[in-house]
Formats: C-alpha cells, sequence, structure tokens
C-alpha cells in the first residue's frame, strides 16, 4: 500500500513539477516541437509532402549560401536549391558517406546559423560501421531529435509522468561515479536505469526482481539486453509485468518480439534511429508498422544509386531537415530498409518502411562470466579523435583483438591507453591486444560488425 502511495506521488511530482514547469522552462523548443509533431499526426500525406517540401527548400538554400562543401557541390553541377522541387529531385546531389563527411570535416560545418537556431553542441557517433565522425548539432536539431522520441513514446501509450525503467550502458566517462545532480533528475523523470555493463546472470536475476516490484509503465532498453532478461526471466520465473517494451539501439527481429511479447506480456515496440539523424520511423500501436517521419526527413531507399521499388530492400538514405549548423543532405546510415507500397491501416499520415536490416550488437563474455555489451566499446572507441574505423573481436575465452584504422589525426599513444582503458574497464581477465591496420575486412555476410564473439556460446 505504502508503495503504491509513493509511486501515485512520484508519478505527480514527475508530472506537474518535471514535465510541467522544468521542462517548458528549460526546453521551450523541446516541448514546442513535441507539440507540433504530435499536431502533424492529425494531418492528411498531401499535408505532410508539402510541409516536407517547405523544410527541404530551407535547407537547401541555407547549406548553399553557409556551407563550402554543399556550395562547391551545387556550382560543380551547375545546380541551384531552386532546381530541387521535389525529394525525388535530390538524386542530382552526390550521396554523403561517412568518409566524405571524415575527409570534408571543415567544410561541411555553417559559417553562418541563424541565431534562433541556437547553442550548438560537437557530437561524436560511430554508428553500425565503427567509423566515428563527429557532429555539430544546433539546439533546434536537438530539440527536434528528443521530440522525435517523445512523440514515439506518447504514440505508443506512454505519458509524460509514467514509470520508465532503463536497461542501458554507463557511458565510460572519466567520472565513473553518478553525480547527484543525475539522481535527482532520475528521481525527478520518475526513472530508474539498470545497466547492462558488466552484469552477470545474478545482477540479471536481481534486476527481474527489482522490475518486479517497480512495474515501470515502459522497459526501455537494447534488444540484446531485453531479450537475454526474457531468457532468464523464462529459466528463474519472474513476475515482471511492465505496461509496455521499447527496444533501442538495434534492429528488433520478429523472434524477439514474440520472445519478448510472450515473456512479459505486453505489447513491444522497436524504435529506430542514429545520433546522426533523430529517430526514423514512429511505430503505430494497433499495426506495429513503422511510420516513416517524414515531417522530419527526407528518406531514400537505393540501390546501385537508383531508388528501389515498393517491396525491396535498399540502402537507407536520409536527409535529415532540422539539422542547420551541419547539414546531412542524403547522407548513407549504412543500414537496409524495404519501402513499402501500401499505405497503413491506422490513421497515421506518414508512409510504411516494412522491414529493416540494421546493425547488430553482441555481448561479449568476460572469462568471469561477466556480460558486457557491445555498446561499450562504442562508448570508448568513438569518442577518441584519429580513428576512422574500429572493430573489437573476442578471439578466444579470454582474448580481445581490436583493430583500429588510423585517421591522419591518429596519435600512436592511444594505442595504450585504449589497452588500458578497456582492460580497465572491462575485466582483468582480459588480455586486450590493440591492432592498428589498414582496413578492417567485412565478414562474408557482407555486413560490417563493430563487435563480435567467435567463443561459442557467448550470448548475442
Ligand atoms: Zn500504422
Amino acid at each position: 500500500m505504502r508503495q503504491i502511495i509513493a509511486g501515485q506521488a512520484r508519478y505527480l511530482c514527475s508530472r506537474y513539477l518535471y514535465y510541467g514547469i522544468y521542462q517548458p522552462l528549460r526546453q521551450p523548443l523541446r516541448v514546442a516541437h513535441r507539440r507540433q509533431l504530435l499536431q502533424n499526426c492529425t494531418l492528411d500525406p498531401d499535408e505532410i509532402a508539402a510541409l516536407q517540401r517547405q523544410k527541404l527548400s530551407a535547407l537547401l538554400h541555407h547549406a548553399y549560401e553557409h556551407v563550402p562543401y554543399y556550395r562547391r557541390v551545387f556550382d560543380e553541377r551547375q545546380l541551384h536549391p531552386r532546381d530541387i522541387r521535389e525529394p525525388s529531385d535530390l538524386e542530382q546531389l552526390p550521396l554523403l558517406t561517412k568518409s566524405l563527411i571524415q575527409e570534408n570535416a571543415g567544410e561541411l560545418r555553417a559559417q553562418y546559423v541563424p541565431p534562433r537556431f541556437g547553442r550548438i553542441r560537437r557530437e561524436r557517433t560511430g554508428g553500425s560501421t565503427g567509423q566515428p565522425i563527429t557532429l555539430y548539432v544546433d539546439d533546434e536539431s536537438w530539440s527536434m531529435g528528443v521530440a522525435t522520441v517523445d512523440r514515439f513514446h506518447e504514440l505508443c501509450g506512454w505519458k509524460p509522468g509514467n514509470s520508465i525503467a532503463t536497461l542501458l550502458t554507463r557511458r565510460l566517462r572519466p567520472q565513473l561515479n553518478r553525480p547527484i545532480r543525475d539522481n535527482l533528475i532520475d528521481w525527478a523523470i520518475n526513472r530508474t536505469q539498470f545497466h547492462t555493463y558488466g552484469i552477470s546472470e545474478i545482477d540479471a536475476i536481481d534486476y527481474l526482481r527489482h522490475l518486479g516490484t517497480l512495474r515501470p509503465k515502459m522497459l526501455f532498453g537494447y534488444r540484446s539486453a531485453l531479450v537475454l532478461l526474457a531468457q532468464l526471466a523464462r529459466e528463474h520465473g519472474h513476475n515482471v509485468r511492465p505496461g509496455m517494451i521499447v527496444s533501442t539501439g538495434e534492429v528488433l527481429m520478429p523472434a524477439d518480439r514474440q520472445v519478448l511479447e510472450s515473456t512479459f506480456q505486453c505489447a513491444v515496440f522497436d524504435r529506430y534511429g542514429a545520433t546522426e539523424a533523430a529517430l526514423l520511423t514512429t511505430e503505430c500501436p494497433t499495426y506495429h508498422q513503422r511510420h516513416i517521419n517524414t515531417d522530419v526527413h527526407v528518406v531514400e531507399f537505393l540501390r546501385d544509386g537508383r531508388p528501389v521499388s515498393p517491396e525491396t530492400p535498399g540502402m537507407i538514405v536520409v536527409t535529415n531537415l532540422h539539422s542547420f549548423a551541419m547539414p546531412l543532405i542524403r547522407y548513407v546510415l549504412g543500414d537496409v530498409g524495404t519501402p513499402s507500397g501500401e499505405p497503413c491501416e491506422c490513421e497515421l499520415p506518414f508512409p510504411i518502411m516494412r522491414s529493416m536490416e540494421g546493425r547488430a550488437l553482441d555481448f561479449i563474455k568476460a572469462p568471469s562470466g561477466r556480460l558486457f555489451h557491445a555498446s561499450v566499446f562504442h562508448s570508448v572507441l568513438d569518442w577518441r579523435r584519429g580513428i576512422r574505423q574500429w572493430q573489437a573481436v573476442q578471439v578466444t575465452a579470454d582474448e580481445l583483438v581490436i583493430q583500429l584504422v588510423p585517421a591522419p589525426d591518429f596519435d600512436p599513444k592511444i594505442v595504450a591507453a585504449i589497452e588500458s582503458m578497456i582492460t580497465r574497464h572491462l575485466d582483468a581477465g582480459f588480455r586486450v591486444d590493440v591492432r592498428v591496420v589498414d582496413q578492417i575486412e567485412i565478414g562474408l555476410s557482407g555486413k560490417f560488425r563493430t563487435t563480435m564473439s567467435r567463443v561459442p556460446g557467448t550470448f548475442a
């Protein structure tokens, strides 16, 4: 009884103090964008297409006037932004790959960004190909990114103030201890975080017990961590009954969805996005179709440089319509998706992406039996300068090989730094061998994996 009253009090504080007062004061753009994005769901497909055209035109004019890279790209092709009226006209412009971003980093940053776009922050991301890039993100674009997440959650049935439990990794920054401020924020958001960093089976069983008492409205985490929890829940018994599950970071396969639904007896949603492009899709609660956020992006599906026909898999290429500090036009994400020609039976005005194939992240198992999610390597390696691409492979039970392809600003000293950081944070039982190589071979599947384990029996 006491627990129910405490839960209700925390909900009310979160709902009215955090989401009602604090967030509108601290993140007014995010709140305005969330409202706008939810309103967009009530438009019809033609209105969404018109909105998309208008945003695309504004972005292209800005890129032409203020971004040296795009001025050059347009001039070389004797093009002007007014020549591109429809998203399909974008094929006159070249694709933007991670390698091109690495080579043209300085020229891709806008020399002028209107003041209303706010503060500009620097971010590093590796994505599915293990090629870290630096991005410049203005407040407007950041707020739109988080607002796409807010819309996703609200359409799935979560409301501001509802409790959240997360199953993600702790980022390996120099300060490993969480500041009190972070704990206060968690309390205010009504969020409880469980870390997949170095999780053991005993930890996972403890999480199950804790989650059974918490009964979160939303359980949110990496696909592989959620599936691992479901497997242990089946083996050891549990009473975990979240209101809904949201999987992220990796593609949720139909079999995973089935395991999660049947184990935890709730609706399961798949969030697909990237640091470079916010959420690409919104999943409808009735039919569980992935609707493409065409009010925020232009998404193309290509094969050999040409758009694929509906129901055919294609390489996903995205233009984030709100990214003005560093426009990424026709950016190759490195994932594959299948566009659908059919509308969904629900009322959302956005087209559907039928299925997708994206990054698959593994856990590696340390000699001690503790499991480490691949995102640990992303936390350490994506933030390092001087790395063009990386891959972490567990070759034997106690040996890890990390391959690095150096960038021009590579400093050989980081090899020792990375070795000691990984050894310190993963597990003392590991031998870590960092190798500098010219290129990393892609496996027979043709799909690049940043992290993999060659040890049989490791959960993946
Ligand atoms: Zn739908």
